[in-house]
């Protein structure tokens, strides 16, 4: 007889994975810098200046600009591209919330088309289905760490005089043949958010190769003033989205060990889709070969209740959970949350506009049948991945006894 879970029988994860967030001496030597030399904020410090740097050239960019989050590294891209009322802009139905409501933020249309069932990405066909002369801009995501399509929809853009936005935030050092995510599009964002895979709690970053688009963007993010200005110049409208220098800190002693991270991440993933794809009912995210580094933010695959006795996904990821693996179940479609159904937008333009409707079909079979598991469970040893291939044995012999 099978157990499941603590009630009983023996755990599938026998020891604890790698542990995150993560520090060590390297994150308090720099913070500590900052408590002692008194300067708290980038204005006077320089550990913004310094990440900055750094994590440019990490990702082929010749510009970053470090923010206080993801989310707002979105609204200050297209605030950067001046995308206003009137404007649409076209994003997938499979991403975190922010890369559509950045749009809604900005006053502007959200464009929501489908991705590819393989790799979860943007589908560029869609992407130029989509176009009307209203299109200013698109927001390709590069989902769980893979690049997306960056070939075609650069292609695609530039044939429509379209800016590009790249969503990175899964994708910090992630490849697109041999080019860095954030070195392609017009802007590039990125989150340091607890989860992400170089964090500081809370942060973001715009990136960038063209320095007008930098100095705007600039302009916007501190309030509108100029680098260094003392006579409360505001000479764009801005707001405050500054970085500060904590966060930096944390953020350079994070950046020393991303490449290894994703190394050892690219690892593990071949490892445990070998394990995974002999699995009746799993199967992984594909791969397209040009994206060459995959940083693995997420390791996803699809889940086939049929296999599990009808087993719910909710239930199985619970029960993984209980067999000690961390598990999540992916993004809903982003016009399937409440507030997008309920039409709930608050007064900004999207209020008074009838949404385009196009096929979603992908986004959806993604988003009610896809189980992820976190990238730190791809920073262990051998022994961890076949525990995580063990759980679901394990679940599946309990399903169908
Ligand atoms: C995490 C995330 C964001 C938002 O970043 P925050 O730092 O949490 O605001 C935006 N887009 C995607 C795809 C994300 O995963």
């Amino acid at each position: 007889m099978i157990e499941l879970g603590k009630n009983g029988g023996k755990l599938a994860k026998t020891k604890a994975f790698h542990p995150w967030p993560y520090a060590t001496e390297r994150e308090k030597e720099l913070i500590n810098e900052v408590i002692e030399e008194g300067l708290w904020w980038r204005m006077s410090g320089s550990k913004v200046n310094t990440f900055e740097r750094k994590f440019a050239r990490m990702q082929d960019a010749k510009y970053c600009l470090g923010v206080t989050n993801g989310t707002h590294a979105l609204e200050l891209a297209l605030a950067t591209l001046d995308i206003q009322e009137g404007d649409e802009v076209i994003v997938p139905a499979f991403t975190f919330i922010s890369t559509l409501t950045a749009v809604i933020y900005c006053n502007a249309v959200p464009v929501v088309i489908d991705v590819d069932p393989e790799t979860f990405c943007m589908m560029p066909s869609a992407f130029e289905k989509a176009i009307t002369p209203k299109t200013k801009a698109v927001i390709p995501v590069h989902m769980a760490g893979q690049c997306c399509d960056m070939d075609a929809i650069c292609d695609i853009a530039r044939r429509h005089n379209i800016r590009v936005i790249e969503d990175a935030s899964h994708a910090h050092g992630a490849e697109w043949n041999g080019r860095r995510a954030g070195s392609f599009g017009d802007l590039a964002t990125f989150s340091f958010q607890n989860g992400k895979l170089v964090t500081c709690g809370e942060g973001g970053a715009v990136l960038t190769n063209n320095k007008e688009l930098y100095d705007k963007a600039y302009l916007i993010h501190g309030v509108g003033r100029p680098v260094a200005d003392k006579t409360y110049a505001h000479v764009v409208l801005g707001s405050n989205y500054r970085m500060n220098e904590f966060q930096a800190a944390i953020l350079i002693a994070q950046l020393e060990r991303l490449e290894a991270f994703n190394e050892k991440r690219e690892i593990s993933a071949a490892i445990l889709d070998k394990l995974l794809c002999n699995i009746d009912g799993i199967t992984p995210q594909g791969r397209d070969p040009r994206a060459n580094l995959d940083a693995h933010y997420m390791y996803m695959f699809y889940y086939d209740a049929k296999a599990f006795s009808g087993l719910s996904r909710q239930d199985f990821v619970e029960y993984l959970n209980k067999e000690g693996i961390p598990a999540f179940i992916a993004y809903p479609v982003v016009s399937d949350t409440q507030f997008y159904k309920q039409r709930n937008f608050r007064g900004y333009a999207f209020q008074n506009i009838e949404p385009q409707e196009h096929d979603l079909s992908n986004a959806h079979k993604i988003a009610d049948n896809v189980v992820w598991l976190p990238h730190y469970t791809l920073l262990g040893d051998q022994v961890d991945l076949q525990e995580i291939a063990e759980a679901i044995y394990k679940i599946q012999s309990y399903c169908n006894r």
